[in-house]
């Protein structure tokens, strides 16, 4: 089996496939599928809604996260003795908190050639579209399950000072929200990618709290597969002293009108911002009268 090189005959090569829109599979990405004596897939129904997309019918086998430790040993036989073997997940760039890294891994110590084909994938995608700092950034993959071990993930992120990307599912998106809040300040500034390059792509961008509150009030805004970006500590602490010079500067002129309490009121409701902090914030302005 050729391709691309002559002399390259037997070689392991890791394929991007679309993370919703199905148009985004690159020429190379189809015809390497085409060509391939064998696509190691995390799903093969799952795999062949996208084959069957593009003509494409080679030989699909199963690899996932249970089989593909005892899996890779008889693929990279495979490819030793001259098969093609392309390696894809059910979205996006495989290894990615997707199955593949025994398989990478073990043909790397083997000599065995490895080559990506590169194209979607969903937190490089979140990251273009997030307006924060993408250099430097770290990938945490999915936060623990569990609420206490869900704290601690993000509480040992707290003074991270670069931006953070972790994928959510729809089932524990507002139980990250929440746990990121209790441990958190309300003001970091996150943006949640949520569906991307599907019918229903939304991408909200704002402090923690606003973005929570989004989430918890829109039973759609729950529904589908995310991307969360963090910014990082250092951003934060320029912007949430920006953030509280602003909402002085809008609690002075409620605080002419009106009471601390109808003020901080008030102010929640135009700024989206946590009702407690601008109530504390309101009584210390008041109190230094
Ligand atoms: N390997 C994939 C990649 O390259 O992005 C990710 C696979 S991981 C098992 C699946 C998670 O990726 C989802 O739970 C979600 O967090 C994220 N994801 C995948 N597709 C997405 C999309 N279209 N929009 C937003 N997030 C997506």
């Amino acid at each position: 089996m050729q391709i691309d090189n002559a002399s390259e005959a037997g070689q392991l090569y890791v394929v991007a496939t679309p993370i919703g829109n199905l148009a985004d599979f690159s020429f190379r990405a189809v015809e390497i599928l085409q060509q391939a004596d064998l696509i190691a897939a995390e799903d093969t129904r799952h795999a062949r809604l996208l084959l069957q997309h593009y003509g494409i019918s080679t030989q699909v086998i199963s690899l996932h996260q249970h089989n593909e430790e005892k899996q890779a040993p008889s693929l990279i036989e495979k490819i030793k003795n001259g098969a093609t073997v392309a390696l894809i997940s059910d979205a996006g760039t495989p290894l990615l908190s997707d199955p593949g890294m025994p398989l990478v891994k073990l043909a790397r110590e083997q000599g065995v050639k490895v080559s990506p084909v590169p194209g979607s994938c969903a937190l490089i995608a979140a990251l273009s579209v997030s307006g924060l700092p993408v250099i430097p950034f770290s990938f945490e993959g999915f936060p623990p399950r569990s609420t206490s071990a869900r704290k601690r993930f993000f509480a040992a992120r707290e003074k991270v000072a670069w931006t953070w990307v972790f994928y959510e599912s729809s089932h524990r998106i507002q139980a990250s929200l929440d746990d990121m809040l209790a441990v958190l300040s309300p003001e970091r500034e996150c943006v949640i990618a949520r569906e991307l390059t599907k019918l229903h792509e939304t991408i909200i961008k704002g402090p923690l709290s606003s973005i929570s509150q989004q989430v918890d009030n829109n039973p759609n805004m729950r529904k589908g597969e995310f991307v969360v970006i963090v910014a990082g500590a250092e951003a934060v602490d320029e912007e949430s002293e920006q953030t509280q010079q602003d909402d002085e500067a809008l609690l002075a002129v409620l605080l002419s009108e009106c009471s601390v309490k109808t003020a901080a009121t008030l102010a929640a409701k135009i700024t989206g911002h946590r009702k407690k902090n601008l109530y504390q914030l309101a009584l210390q302005m008041t109190e230094g009268k």
